[in-house]
């Protein structure tokens, strides 16, 4: 299995692989995603997220670990313009998102934004291709070509025609990889897309993000609390009680094991 690390390609490199356009025009100079002072709360005083600030250059593979209920999913969610922070500001590609209404912001995360789930939330009566092509449709561009390269950078051009239900978890989840990938979004959020997989096939969907970050220039940031999963990225953040309380380049898995292990269960 090959692996190579951060090319720095970034976004020069992305039409090599899918076929992709780039995205806006400042696409070369601003962040994939800045998060600065974001801070979530909840009304009975639990701070989920404490004031954290965070950038990850385009063409990065970013992993967030911590352990439950140390507040990745919230950094997730209000990263990826799912949920609106307490204080502080999110930029995808640059854009403000706390500047845009639910409109404009259904819109961002539809055309700039990818998601892949530990499930893959196939549609289970559409082929493979028309689900890979869905973004496209909603966002006015049904594309079957660009779906059909999607497809292929992920190893399933043969298997276009098949309904979800006829392919294996793990080419269920190459096809989630592809969907997400297919509208050339600015920031691919990955939430435990391997948690539900075997090992072998975990390994298969985490060289394909690598693949993603390293051939085309694509900027991953993937939830997992898995030590294996994570040594593909470029770098790890750690989270306890809400806060980055350390992080690692080229992160090892024994490393990212060691430092799991002595993480404060507890919230700061
Ligand atoms: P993780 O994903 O690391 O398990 P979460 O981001 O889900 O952690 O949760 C971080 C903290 O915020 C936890 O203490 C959790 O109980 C709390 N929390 C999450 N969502 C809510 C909510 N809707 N209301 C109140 N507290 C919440």
């Amino acid at each position: 299995m090959f692996r190579r690390r951060g090319s720095g390609a970034g976004a020069a490199g992305r039409p090599s692989g899918a076929g992709l356009p780039s995205g806006a025009p400042d696409a070369l100079t601003t962040d994939a995603l800045a998060l600065d002072g974001v801070e979530r709360s909840y009304r009975r005083g639990t701070t989920a997220l404490a004031p954290v600030d965070l950038a990850v250059p385009r063409g990065r593979f970013l992993a967030v670990m911590g352990p439950s209920g140390s507040g990745k999913s919230t950094l997730l969610q209000c990263a990826a313009g799912l949920d609106r922070p307490t204080s502080g500001t999110v930029r995808i590609g640059g854009v403000d998102i706390g500047a845009l209404g639910e409109a404009a912001l259904t819109r961002l995360r539809r055309e700039r934004v990818g998601f892949v789930f530990q499930t893959h939330n196939l549609v289970p009566s559409l082929s493979v291709l028309e689900n890979v092509c869905l973004p496209l449709l909603l966002a006015g561009d049904p594309d079957a070509g660009r779906a059909s390269r999607a497809l292929a950078a992920v190893g399933l051009d043969g298997r276009a025609a098949d309904r979800p239900a006829e392919l294996s978890g793990g080419q269920q989840q190459r096809v989630a990889v592809a969907r997400a990938l297919v509208t050339s979004p600015d920031v691919v959020f990955a939430d435990e897309p391997t948690g539900a997989l075997d090992p072998a096939t975990a390994q298969d969907v985490l060289a394909l993000l690598r693949q993603a970050v390293d051939r085309d220039g694509h900027t991953v940031v993937m939830v997992t609390h898995d030590p294996a999963a994570a040594a593909w990225a470029d770098e790890a953040l750690f989270l306890a009680g809400g806060r980055v309380v350390t992080r690692l380049d080229r992160p090892g898995a024994a490393q990212v094991h060691g430092i799991m292990r002595n993480l404060p269960r507890r919230a700061a």
